[in-house]
């Protein structure tokens, strides 16, 4: 299936020079969805996670899809107090902004293997601070898998360390 052409690509959005890349027609279309985390799935089959990590809010929209297709625990990376029990923090840097995330602190046991979704790999902060978070309760990140790679951006400079996996690359 060729999965961009249900991408579309916002011009100027949130900010001059940036070309979004909007996923929610990807979302809107039921068996395109469903084919899309098909794949991510395929990626994930040798792995052998035992639990799913992600960053809101479009970490979600991989994230919990395919943990429910491989019936697998998903724990969710959020932003500053919006998770109700004691969390890890961490701070990072965005493409566009400043911002800091947080995990609960009992979420991942130690030796977990974890795989790590999210929508997006542009710059690879995100992706750098969730890992952090991940490692620093003790998990084992297996691998890492994507929607979207921005090669231009060389998110994966950063990633280098780890398995990663996008299904569409611009
Ligand atoms: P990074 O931390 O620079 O890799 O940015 C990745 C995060 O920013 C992801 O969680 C995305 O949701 C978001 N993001 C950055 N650029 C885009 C885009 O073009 N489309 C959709 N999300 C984006």
């Amino acid at each position: 299936m060729d999965f961009k052409q249900y991408i579309t690509i916002v011009e100027d959005y949130p900010k001059e020079g940036i070309r979004f890349k909007d996923i929610t027609t990807l979302m809107q279309d039921g068996p395109a969805y469903k084919a899309a985390i098909q794949e991510l799935g395929k990626y994930a089959a040798d792995l052998d996670a035992d639990v799913i990590v992600g960053p809101e809010a479009r970490g979600f929209v991989v994230g919990c899809p395919l943990a429910v297709e491989m019936e697998k625990g998903f724990v969710p990376v959020r932003k500053a107090g919006k998770l109700p029990r004691e969390v890890l923090s961490v701070d990072y840097g965005l493409e566009y902004g400043k911002d800091s995330l947080t995990i609960h602190k009992d979420s991942i046991t130690k030796g977990q293997k974890v795989l790590i979704t999210d929508d997006l790999l542009a710059t690879g902060g995100t992706i750098e601070a969730t890992i952090k978070m991940v490692e620093e309760l003790g998990g084992v990140v297996v691998g890492i898998a994507f929607l979207i790679e921005l090669s231009y951006l060389n998110g994966r400079d950063r990633l280098a360390n780890y398995n990663t996996f996008s299904l569409m690359t611009y």
